[in-house]
């Protein structure tokens, strides 16, 4: 496939497009309004909707819709025509400024975990200008945060924007310190990286699990895996790579850079990275990007699955999230660099993000918790549910040293460590730690938590308040000082000597790191209800808070909606599970039951003298796992009744994890325990083999 540099943005309304398409005075007012963060004033924002229109027609679009993400995790949008002024008989199309800047969708049928009273069901959507307006089929795209009446943020963008806000504000307080007044604003870049696994559409068809669930709730292991590692890197096959080109060339289209792409671990399992950009557009591509691979999987037959766990004993799919800060004037403060000045910076941005990174471990472990997450955290092949970091050994060593007032010896020179001269950093090469959930890769942090299935505004939003936070703490210091050199390297040395808790090296997936990182006080939260209890804690109301990223109701909201989404998506797992068992599982056992029973009397009559062991080792193992499946089934929708009684999400969330859960978990073993007994042609669908081998 070629790569047509015009192609690449051509539906997006970016710089380039509206710098042609605005007059220079109404392109430059609306950068200045977009870096101040003013609103715009209603001619102004007249003349960028005229064009907009005019641009989106233009690209084929007919209609446009405010595009947002509400708290359903996935977006949303409203379409409305351009067509305005139809009873005159001469329609004319139109884009007011009011219309571009801001939306009513009815919010209603939106999560808004008590935000909204049913007497004010209205919110409004907000257009972001920092997010470019682009056309996805026949409609022009505005992104827009969405909030209530009241002015509570709805969505997911608005605590993010908030964020990014506040790491700016506290930012720029240390450049001052710093006499870098010509940095005049910072951003934070993301990366993220998209897991998924493709499956034919006519097998996943016949897996009423992997339809209403995105998982399979029963199935045995195939007797091929992963074991061989051939599949990681291996070739693609022609008919995925058919599939992977076009999502190329849409995402191209859309001015997203993907960029590598390959086969992951797991057979049918694979990756997508797209360059990384500033936060906020990160966020919305990432969106895109799978909104745009589930349709395109569609149109090659494929479904595409984003979920953390499809498959019981077969690597999961996350959602690395790389995540850096820079200046506008091109520098990197996770770049050791090779200058003394700016190590300074350097080891100050690393102290701000071990430090927050300690202090909200828990928030970090929040914003990734999702019912299916939980099945993947700690599994062996993803972070456990525990927060540390990877550092590598070069910088381990210079902060020790510098923790300890030691000289530090790194493997190419030796660098004095004194209060003014920080050490000169060699970019380090050591082996990447896999295991670590968070982990320093040269110049950004990898946050390996997240999950293939949820957006990254989550992690994005603690990630940045917690540093937001910690710069704030130490330019609360800084501003005081009279020896701003000296007073980095105490708070560097502090910072070391007091978070140095989180910093780990070994093995994360080691059942010996759970015992030791007990021992050193981290929070260990396997699961979503165990994290999510811990929102409201008060130094996580007050983080928040201060940095006007959400107010106690809208934290509280959140919580609320997170507990719902959980014990929804179990809800349905749950009656999923009993479904199969009663209309599919339990009949198929019991007609091959049936077909053993005449087979040995068949035999029996021919002649009594021929063994039939096996049949009837088989017939006495398959009943007596159909009773269990039988009394599990009904236990199972038993203890659902009474979890439907419990009005409380969060009981209701804490009953399930503790007693449904089990459940599910012994039934499932019945059922599979089964199914390997069992000739292929009698199972009521397809098993793991051909799930997992069906992407020719
Ligand atoms: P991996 O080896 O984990 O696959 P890569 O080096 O290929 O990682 O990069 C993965 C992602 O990190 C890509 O999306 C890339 O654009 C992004 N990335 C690279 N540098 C930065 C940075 N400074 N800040 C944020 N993201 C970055
Ligand atoms: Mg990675």
């Amino acid at each position: 496939m070629k790569i047509v540099p015009e192609e690449f943005g051509k539906l997006v309304f970016n710089e380039a497009a509206m710098r042609k398409a605005l007059s220079k005075e109404v392109f430059e007012k609306l950068e200045q309004t977009i870096k101040n963060g003013e609103s715009l004033d209603s001619t102004l924002a007249h003349s960028v909707a005229e064009a907009m229109k005019d641009w989106a027609i233009a690209n084929g679009a007919t209609h446009y819709t405010h595009w947002f993400q509400p708290l359903t995790g996935i977006t949303a949008e409203k379409h409305e025509s351009f067509l305005n002024n139809v009873s005159s008989g001469n329609p004319i199309l139109e884009l007011s400024g009011k219309e571009l800047i801001k939306g009513e969708p009815d919010a209603s049928s939106f999560p808004s975990g008590g935000l909204r009273s049913t007497f004010e069901a209205r919110g409004y959507t907000a257009w972001d200008p920092t997010s470019y307006a682009f056309v996805k089929g026949n409609t022009l795209c505005i992104p827009t945060a969405f909030c209530s009446y009241g002015g509570h943020a709805l969505d997911k963008k608005t605590p993010l924007l908030r964020s990014i806000d506040a790491l700016n504000k506290q930012a720029l307080r240390l450049f001052k310190i710093l006499k870098m007044d010509d940095v005049k604003h910072i951003v934070t870049n993301v990366g993220p990286e998209q897991e998924y696994f493709l499956i034919d559409k006519s097998v996943y068809e016949k897996r009423l699990d992997l339809v209403l669930t995105g998982r399979t709730l029963f199935g045995a292991p195939s007797p091929k895996g992963q074991e061989l590692d051939d599949h990681y890197f291996g070739v693609i096959k022609p008919r995925v790579a058919s599939f992977m080109e076009e999502v190329d060339r849409e995402l191209w289209k859309l001015g997203i850079a993907a960029k590598t792409e390959h086969n992951e671990v797991a057979p049918s399992q694979h990756e997508l990275a797209n360059i990384y950009t500033t936060c906020n557009l990160a966020c919305d591509q990432n969106q895109l990007v799978m909104e745009i691979m589930n349709k395109i999987a569609d149109k090659h037959h494929f479904v595409i699955l984003f979920h953390e766990k499809p498959f019981e004993g077969v690597n999961g799919s996350g959602k690395h999230n790389n995540w850096s800060i820079s200046t506008d004037t091109g520098i990197n403060l996770l770049s050791p660099g090779d200058t003394p000045f700016k190590n300074q910076l350097f080891l100050l941005s690393l102290a701000a993000v071990i430090k927050a990174v300690d202090d909200y471990q828990d928030l970090l472990r929040i914003s990734v918790a999702s019912a299916s997450n939980d099945h993947r955290l700690g599994k062996n092949e993803a972070p456990p549910a525990i927060i540390s970091i990877f550092l590598g050994d070069e910088l381990t060593g210079v902060l020790k040293a510098i923790a300890n007032d030691e000289d530090y010896e790194s493997h190419k020179e030796r660098i004095r460590l004194g209060s003014e001269v920080l050490p000169s950093l060699i970019k380090d090469n050591t082996d990447r730690n896999r295991t670590s959930p968070f982990a320093y890769t040269g110049n950004k942090f990898e946050f390996r938590m997240p999950g293939s299935n949820k957006g990254v505004s989550d992690a994005n939003t603690v990630l940045n308040t917690a540093v937001a936070e910690s710069l704030k703490t130490f330019a609360d210091v800084l501003e005081k000082s009279d020896n701003i050199d000296k007073t980095i390297h105490s708070i560097v040395k502090y910072t070391i000597n007091e978070h140095h808790r989180i910093l780990f090296s070994g093995n994360g997936y080691n059942d010996a790191w759970i015992e030791e990182a007990n021992k050193r006080g981290l929070c260990n939260y396997p699961t979503t209800p165990d994290a999510l209890k811990h929102l409201l804690d008060e130094k996580n109301i007050r983080l928040f808070d201060y940095h006007r990223i959400f107010s106690y109701e809208e934290l509280k909201a959140r919580q609320e909606i997170d507990y719902e989404n959980y014990v929804k998506s179990l809800d349905i797992e749950i009656k999923t599970m009993v479904h199969m068992s009663l209309r599919q599982i339990m009949p198929a056992i019991s007609k091959y039951i049936g077909k053993l029973v005449k087979d040995i009397n068949n035999i029996a009559s021919l002649d009594t003298s021929i063994s039939t062991s096996y049949q009837k080792n088989t017939l006495t193992k398959l009943s007596a796992n159909l009773s269990r499946i039988d009394e599990y089934t009904t236990l199972l929708k038993d203890k659902y009744e009474e979890t439907c009684k419990i009005s409380d999400m969060e009981k209701q969330a804490f009953y399930i994890k503790d007693n449904l859960l089990p459940l599910m978990a012994k039934l499932r073993g019945f059922v599979d325990e089964c199914e390997i007994m069992m000739p292929k042609e009698t199972w009521p669908m397809p098993t793991y083999e051909e799930l997992l081998f069906s992407e020719h």
